[in-house]
């Protein structure tokens, strides 16, 4: 049933125009315009209308759009963002690691490198380097990565408060968070995380087995028991901290499903799914036939959210939380992420990226805490980036919800998964236009989203 739904999704939203997508649901017609990801009812003429100006081709949908007053001036234009003031820093606090992950884009946590830890005089000049230029009220995030960040703990933690001390200062914001294998997780760290408000993120891959085999430490043996064990007194403490499971989704983990229930069940705020797109050495990297079935699971894991929806119960599915959240928002993007732009990562010897994957990696260079932000490269990464420069995004409906993919995976590997990205979208226009049609039945994430 899953692998029937998957083809169905791949096949309905297969790219016709760059324009406008056509949905159907119980309620009848719906166009989605590409630009500024707008989603309209259609009345049957209407819609039939649009279906035959979809074979007509781009003049024809352009003459119907502009008939409806939907063609003033782009959303989105050609023009690059200029680079933005830094709002987001990433330190690779600790370059090494004690697990050997089957697929680690850090090649074990060193970036291909030499293992190292940041010493605490650069983790003070990459917070400096964040803060420096707040403006009173500014929201800035500062986020520990590795590697394993708690290789360092005690640079992390004199980072964390160095960084509370500089943002009051200038009357900024500030919020911190952590991506963690979470085998080195303590009742100390959770309260000191508690404290602070942390995001923490733990990498975990699936039940037991499925997770021993990919995330194992270094000398072989699995790492399941430990993260669970050590995850267990933060689960309990979460009132400002946040502690949620991040998925890797690799051809031998696919079954999400049973994935979500147990981390559900295990108390994390949420749970979500990324496919393995890039790897070092092509390890657990998703085919096409993979990344079918993994459509199948996410639409199995969706249904089941929206059940948890009408009938009020949580369900912390986090791709389907963001996905409700983006469409209702109308986000439209013409960046997959904040990568080069708000949002740098900083290595352990004090080089600027830009994102935590491009550490080492002279592709996303952006400068470094000596010299600063290049601005140049960064003004070239944004131009070079843009959604319309890429290929095939620019003919492709879902391209500013989707922002045409991770840079990181895209400069490695190209975009082999933009069927299963626009079958997922194309799933979840539709469950936001049920649930959205039912709005007694709406769970907690969507009445939260209409004040978001
Ligand atoms: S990367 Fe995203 S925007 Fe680009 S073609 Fe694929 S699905 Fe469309
Ligand atoms: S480039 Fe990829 S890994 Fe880096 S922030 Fe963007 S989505 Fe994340």
């Amino acid at each position: 049933m899953s692998l029937a739904d998957a083809s169905h999704y791949m096949r309905i939203s297969s790219p016709r125009t760059p324009q406008v997508h056509l949905i159907e649901s119980a309620r009848g017609g719906h166009l989605f315009v590409a630009d500024g990801s707008r989603l309209f009812d259609a009345d049957a003429s209407l819609f039939a209308s649009y279906r035959s100006a979809i074979e007509g081709g781009s003049e024809a949908i352009e003459a119907l759009l502009r008939q409806a007053g939907l063609v003033e001036r782009p959303f989105i234009d050609d023009m690059p963002l200029a680079p933005p003031p830094l709002r987001a820093l990433s330190l690779a606090i600790a370059q090494k690691c004690n697990l050997g992950c089957t697929y680690c884009y850090a090649q074990q946590g060193e970036f291909g490198g030499i293992a190292r830890n940041m010493e605490l005089t650069e983790a003070h000049r990459a917070v400096d380097l964040l803060v420096a230029r707040a403006e009173p009220g500014a929201r800035l995030n500062l986020a520990f990565l590795g590697g394993e960040p708690l290789v360092n703990r005690k640079v992390l933690r004199a980072a964390t408060l160095h960084a509370l001390e500089q943002a009051g200062r200038r009357g900024a914001k500030i919020t911190f968070s952590i991506t963690t294998n979470g085998t080195l997780l303590t009742e100390d760290d959770g309260r000191f995380f508690e404290e602070h408000g942390f995001a923490v993120t733990v990498s975990v891959d699936g039940p037991r087995e499925v997770h021993d085999a990919q995330r194992p430490f270094k000398g072989g043996s699995g790492s399941f028991d430990t993260v669970m064990k050590r995850v267990a007194p933060l689960l309990k403490m979460q009132q400002r901290m946040q502690v949620s499971a991040r998925v890797t989704v690799t051809p031998h983990n696919i079954s999400l499903r049973r994935t979500l229930d147990t981390f559900v069940a295990a108390g994390f705020h949420s749970v979500g799914f990324s496919p393995m797109l890039s790897a070092p050495t092509a390890a657990g990297e998703m085919q096409s036939g993979d990344l079918e079935l993994m459509l199948g699971e996410m639409i199995d894991c969706g249904r089941e959210y929206e059940r948890a929806s009408r009938s009020r119960r949580r369900y912390p599915f986090a791709n389907m939380v963001n996905a409700m959240r983006e469409i209702h928002r109308g986000t439209h993007r013409p960046y997959p992420c904040g990568a080069g732009a708000g949002y740098l990562g900083v290595s352990a010897e004090g080089e600027l990226s830009a994102c935590h994957r491009f550490v080492g990696d002279k592709e996303g260079a952006m400068g470094s805490l000596d010299d600063g932000v290049d601005t140049s490269r960064q003004a070239d990464w944004l131009a070079a980036r843009h959604v319309h420069r890429q290929e095939p995004c620019r003919s492709c409906w879902a391209r500013y919800l989707c922002g045409g993919g991770c840079h990181h995976e895209v400069i490695r590997r190209g975009r082999p998964a933009c069927d299963y990205i626009r079958g997922w979208l194309h799933y979840c226009l539709e469950a936001y236009l049920r649930l959205s049609s039912e709005p007694e039945t709406m769970g907690r994430d969507l009445a939260g989203m209409a004040h978001g």
